[in-house]
């Protein structure tokens, strides 16, 4: 197969997790016989240096164009004192909203050899933890109408606006239910109907959905019960879907337990196969050039690529088993660095995942 994915190195570590994650793709290529071609595309801190802009159109055109957008990070102290449209984040809501996309996923997955990172009791994790949150994006709570005024006593005063549409909840539960028949086929949905009429919008259209995937299990979970549940259980779960503020919150729990940013993946979809694949972490200015930062977040990300936008189930897996042999087998970077494991730079962890390919 012949892929076209765009490339947005970025600012900081961004260029140095990139081109480990591409030597993986070239790698699986390789062995499976696919064949990627990467273009280079200009965004953040790096393309305001170039052209004055965050995001310019020839950038937005050429993610359009390509199958899919593998991203690093963007963002450092140079751009921090920039005005708001011009500041280098603005690149990442230009090319959400320019992709339609709608969806955030993000894995939490418990690697048995970092077990001691994980901050859970080892009765919590004793069933695993490898899980799904698919957040709802460009809707609820973060996109409703909001202002600041003074009552009519001249109390100062402010309201945000909770909105959602059955179409906007429909589109996200598919979303769900077609990632979990490529998982472990259950699905959580989480809202908080006992109070908020959004939710209770949420769960009927949710519960209409749901029947057209009888081989999916399906259960509501209020949000509140969730937050305690994932730190009390998290291996009950394997797809949870929510929307946008509830999603914003318990994809951060979801991820603490973990034990490393630098080793978490995330990406957003829209309505075609075409998706956005980067590290949940940022561009670590304090570390960017140094060769210190972990590649694992971005590796795992483009496997996500592979599995989610060019159904490429076999060659994701390889990748993530490659992941977990070099953790067996004690390598780690700085940051998740224990007593007694074999201390590796950025460019050799990637390395090691393309020598256990
Ligand atoms: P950060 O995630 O960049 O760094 C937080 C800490 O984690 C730092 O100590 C860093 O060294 C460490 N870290 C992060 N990724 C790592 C990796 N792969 N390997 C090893 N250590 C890693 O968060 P921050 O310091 O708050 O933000 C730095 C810049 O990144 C800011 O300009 C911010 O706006 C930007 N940012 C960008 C994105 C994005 O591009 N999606 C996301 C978050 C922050």
């Amino acid at each position: 197969m012949n892929k076209t994915i765009a490339v947005v190195k970025g600012d900081g570590i961004g260029p140095e997790i990139v081109g480990e994650a591409i030597k993986v793709l070239e790698a699986i290529g390789k062995k499976y016989g696919h064949s990627f071609t990467f273009t280079d595309v200009l965004a953040g801190g790096c393309a305001i240096d170039q052209t004055g802009e965050p995001l310019p159109q020839e950038s937005i055109d050429i993610c359009l164009k390509s199958d899919s957008v593998l991203l690093g990070a963007v963002g450092g102290p140079k751009w921090d004192n920039l005005e708001g449209s011009r500041r280098p984040e603005k690149a990442l809501l230009g090319l959400r909203s320019a992709l339609g996309l709608f969806a955030n996923i993000r894995p939490s997955k418990l690697f048995k050899s970092l077990e001691d990172a994980c901050p859970l009791s080892r009765e919590s994790v004793q069933n695993g933890l490898d899980l799904v949150i698919v957040r709802e994006l460009i809707g609820g709570l973060y996109f409703g109408d909001r202002k600041t005024y003074l009552d009519e006593n001249g109390v100062e005063t402010a309201v945000d606006t909770l909105i959602y549409n059955e179409k906007e909840i429909e589109r996200i539960a598919r979303v769900a239910f077609d990632m979990a028949r490529k998982r472990r086929k259950k699905v959580t949905s989480v809202d908080k109907a006992n109070i908020l009429d959004t939710s209770r919008l949420w769960r009927k259209v949710l519960h209409r959905v749901a029947e057209e995937y009888p081989d999916v299990e399906f259960n509501d979970m209020l949000v509140d019960n969730t937050a305690m549940q994932l730190v009390r259980n998290p291996g009950q779960f394997d797809v949870i879907v929510t929307e946008n503020m509830f999603g914003d919150i318990l994809s951060d729990e979801a991820s603490m337990v973990t034990g490393s940013i630098g080793m978490i993946p995330s990406s957003s979809l829209g309505e075609g196969s075409r998706g956005l694949y980067e590290p949940i972490h940022g561009s670590a200015p304090d570390i960017a050039g140094q060769d210190k930062a972990n590649p694992i977040a971005t590796i795992l990300s483009a496997a996500m690529m592979l599995r989610y936008s060019f159904d490429m189930e076999k060659e994701a897996a390889d990748i993530e088993n490659a992941v977990s042999k070099v953790l067996d087998m004690g390598y780690r970077t700085g940051d998740i660095m224990s007593e007694g494991m074999k201390q590796v730079s950025g460019s050799e962890m990637g390395r090691l995942v393309v020598e256990n390919l």
